[in-house]
């Protein structure tokens, strides 16, 4: 390919990504409380410094031509230890190559494979991919592999790539095989000249071939790599953790044991500590921040302290290589119940969706590389798609290591990123015995209050126990609202204590009740009077679009009712992530898991069955993020929403791919429709007309999820996600009502309404009042979407007709979901 033919913008340069946060969306990176202004000024400063991480922005959304790059060619394979996603992202490496016109092979067995050639190097068909996305660990097969350590191996790697005419690799793996993926590079020219010389290749071939392009993927499970908020496999080791954390906690509590449970991580606490914080854990211990030898102590101590005050149950966390400060192994003689956590099964949803995105990405960024071109590693940055430069990030990852190898835990857990610095400060405060005197309220009592709006979502108790410890850490008094408004406006008050909210974190739906309704013109009176009745100082509303929508209700009746001019915040916690002011909210990472998860047995019902097409009608009223990232993550063929028009010539051109798939030998077809995608086109109808137009060549069933999509227990994003933003509000409340106070603020301005949402890697407050301008009332949806962008990936993997020209699905050999 001709790079003058090259059809993209110039790339953007973003601002630094500073050492690797914690999970996608969560980075606390700078522009809350000091304004976007000045976060912008810090970053810049950031970009300045010798060693800061600058990524590149990718192209996702981006219209792709098809065959824009025809004639190619790309290898994948995956190295090191497996992770749980590196399926997804192999199957998207693939179907991104061919969509773009190139070959694509797989090199089986890692570098191994790549030294001994042979049948390891094999040409990937659009169908070899198919129905793999589900699957755990890699259909590749990856290996560590000593050859490839030595100039001979790699000499012999060089051979076996150049004889295909292999000059492009996506390598998924973890720093190791990213480091021996940039020696090789580097090797190549000399490695070509010695095969030259040994006869083994022309100077032709290597004339053709000058340079080996690199791009990585990271697959690690335990999250220890900078220059990524999230690799590939975390967030599913932290799901595998956290259900055997689960399990324990029943029979821990039945017969007052503590347990002691393992995970995984060498070198790398992140799992660990957000396990903790997931699971309400006593202790962790992780490498980064060893404790003082005399660690049994003051554990038995604080036990004993926890037994007396009548606690059940506790769970003690310890990553792998948890060490105390003399370097002593925190070993398993700790306790008799001691249980090691196995990561693996099934990829979650997020590892789906993130080796989908970096897949795709990770194809365009090579095809767009220059000889001068260093290798890059594809992140996820907040929720984008960037490319950061491989060696900086392995270097980076590397100083962590030589900090801990010197005792140096501050500048360990510094290099880990800001939000890993927040995950350590929450799980320490969150798990205090008892209350201390602080200095955000400034010595104060006061009375704050929590409620739930709308329906239950995964991490509403997370967020309200939250919300709980941390306010009583700052010496307020809390109470708990029941039932919502209605509740508010009867006075169902309950005073919130420390323990009354043990345990409440893996569980899903709301135990404060929450229901609908909006305050209206006859309900506010009460409110107010309740309000002032139990003299709430500030409050905090943990919900959906109501939630959201009664606020600034309230905070446009301040004016008549001063028992309103209290500082309020709003946490989006919803399944169906309509709420403008955050791109995510509480709940619909659980969602979008259980969705995932139905749609798993679904597909699997049909195994055995003749040509079937399913439709699967999800949740989210108008919104049509649950239907377009579930049908990502599981698959699917293709996703009707509102926000994009579709026709009925739309759904009658899915019966022409289906019928054309079906006929090259594919047995299922997948559609995701969302409840309210349109409201003549219901489910029924598109089934009447698929029955109408298959003449009997195929059958179609609907599966209508309804609410098992709110998912049973949370997952850990959600409860965690659901502890730091209560967190953040909390100390946010503190200091208004404290300004309030002292008087040097009033609580009736827009700024004192606020949502508190997630915006890239930024966490950050915004009045309602300005979010109204923004909002769709009619439809309950934000005019801006960011996941829309992610529509295009959908209709590429699924080789859809409206990205694919007839020729093209004519190439193929037919294809499975
Ligand atoms: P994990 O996170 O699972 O440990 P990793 O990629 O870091 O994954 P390693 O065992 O360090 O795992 O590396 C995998 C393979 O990559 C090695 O077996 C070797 O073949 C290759 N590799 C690693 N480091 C180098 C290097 N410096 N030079 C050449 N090859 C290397």
């Amino acid at each position: 390919m001709d790079t003058e033919k090259n059809p993209w913008p110039p790339l953007v340069h973003e601002y630094p990504i500073d050492h690797q946060d914690d999970f996608v969306q969560h980075g606390d990176e700078a522009a809350d409380e000091i304004g976007p202004l000045e976060a912008v000024r810090i970053r810049e400063r950031q970009a300045k410094r010798m060693d800061s991480i600058i990524p590149v922005m990718g192209r996702e959304g981006a219209n792709i031509q098809l065959n824009l790059y025809r004639g190619r060619t790309v290898a994948v394979f995956t190295s090191g230890g497996d992770s749980q996603g590196m399926n997804s992202a192999v199957r998207s490496v693939v179907r991104m190559g061919i969509y773009l016109g190139c070959r694509v092979y797989f090199i089986n067995e890692g570098y191994q494979g790549m030294v001994d050639g042979g049948e390891h190097i094999a040409e990937a068909t659009w169908n070899s991919v198919s129905d793999i996305i589900q699957k755990g660990g890699t259909i590749i097969g990856s290996a560590r592999c000593a050859d490839f350590r030595e100039r001979e191996g790699r000499k012999k790697a060089a051979y076996n790539l150049i004889s295909r005419g292999i000059t492009n690799l996506v390598c998924i793996g973890g720093d190791g095989s990213l480091t021996g993926a940039n020696t090789f590079r580097k090797d190549w020219p000399g490695l070509l000249e010695e095969l030259i010389k040994d006869g083994t290749i022309s100077q032709e071939l290597a004339d053709q071939h000058p340079n080996i392009q690199i791009v990585g993927l990271v697959g690690s499970i335990d999250n220890d790599f900078c220059g990524t908020d999230m690799t590939i496999g975390t967030d599913t080791a932290l799901q595998r953790i956290i259900e055997a954390v689960d399990a324990v906690v029943s029979t821990a509590q039945s017969h007052q044991r503590a347990f002691v449970v393992e995970v995984m991580g060498r070198h790398c606490g992140y799992l660990a500590l957000v396990a903790a914080l997931a699971s309400e854990a006593d202790f962790c211990f992780i490498p980064e921040w060893p404790p003082p030898s005399n660690w049994r102590d003051i554990l038995c101590q604080k036990l004993s302290v926890m037994r007396g005050e009548g606690q059940r149950l506790n769970i003690i966390i310890v990553a792998e290589g948890a060490i105390d400060r003399d370097g002593t192994a925190i070993s398993a003689d700790m306790s008799p119940f001691w249980v090691t956590c196995k990561e693996g099964g099934h990829p979650s949803a997020f590892d789906r969706i993130l080796g989908c995105r970096m897949g795709a990405e990770a194809v365009l960024a090579l095809m767009e590389m220059t000889p001068e071109s260093e290798p890059c590693v594809i992140s996820i940055d907040g929720n984008s798609m960037v490319r950061v430069p491989l060696m900086q990030c392995v270097e980076r990852t590397q100083a962590v290591q030589k900090a801990m190898n010197e005792k140096d835990w501050e500048t360990a857990v510094r290099l880990r990123g800001r939000s890993f610095q927040r995950n350590l400060d929450t799980y320490r405060l969150l798990t205090k015995l008892h209350p201390e005197k602080d200095n955000l309220s400034g010595g104060h009592h006061f009375n704050v209050a929590v409620m739930n709006v709308g329906a239950p979502a995964g991490g509403m108790n997370a967020a309200v126990r939250s919300f709980t410890r941390i306010s009583l850490y700052h010496r307020c008094t809390v109470w708990g609202i029941n039932d919502s408004f209605e509740g508010l406006m009867k006075g169902k008050l309950t005073e919130l204590k420390w323990s009354t909210v043990t345990n409440w974190v893996m569980h899903g739906g709301s135990f404060l009740g929450t229901q609908k309704q909006l305050p209206t013109a006859e309900t506010i009176p009460k409110i107010a009077e309740t309000l002032k009745k139990f003299n709430i100082q500030a409050l905090l509303l943990v919900g959906g679009f109501e939630a959201y929508h009664s606020t600034l209700i309230l905070s446009q009746h301040r004016d008549k009712f001063p028992e309103l001019q209290i500082p309020m915040c709003v946490i989006p916690c919803t399944i169906s992530n309509n709420v403008p002011g955050t791109v995510l909210s509480l709940g619909s990472d659980t969602a979008v898991n259980e969705i995932c998860s139905q749609i798993d047995k679904i597909k699997q019902s049909a195994t055995g069955t003749k040509r079937r097409v399913f439709i699967i009608e999800t949740m989210g009223g108008y919104c049509g993020y649950l239907a377009t990232v579930s049908a990502i993550g599981s698959g699917a063929d293709n996703a009707y929403i509102f926000e994009e028009d579709f026709t009925v010539e739309d759904i009658i051109e899915d019966v022409r791919v289906i019928t054309q798939k079906m006929e090259k030998g594919v047995q299922r077809y997948l559609i995701v429709r969302n409840e309210c995608a349109n409201k003549n086109y219901t489910t029924e109808f598109v089934q009447q007309l698929f029955a109408e137009e298959s003449h009997g060549e195929f059958s179609t069933r609907i599966n209508v999820l309804g609410h098992a999509q709110q998912g049973g227990s949370p997952t850990p994003f959600d409860r965690n996600m659901g502890t730091k933003l209560a967190a953040r509000a909390t100390e946010h409340l503190m200091t208004l009502m404290k300004q309030q106070f002292d008087g040097k603020n009033s609580a009736n301005t827009p700024d004192t309404a606020v949502l508190l949402g997630l915006n890239g890697r930024r966490v950050v407050f915004t009045p309602v009042a300005e979010l109204a301008e923004e909002t769709d009332f009619t439809h309950r949806l934000p005019n801006q979407q960011w996941w829309l962008k992610l529509r295009p990936l959908l209709r590429i993997l699924a080789k859809h007709a409206d990205t694919y020209m007839t020729e093209a699905l004519e190439d193929s050999e037919g294809e499975g979901i």
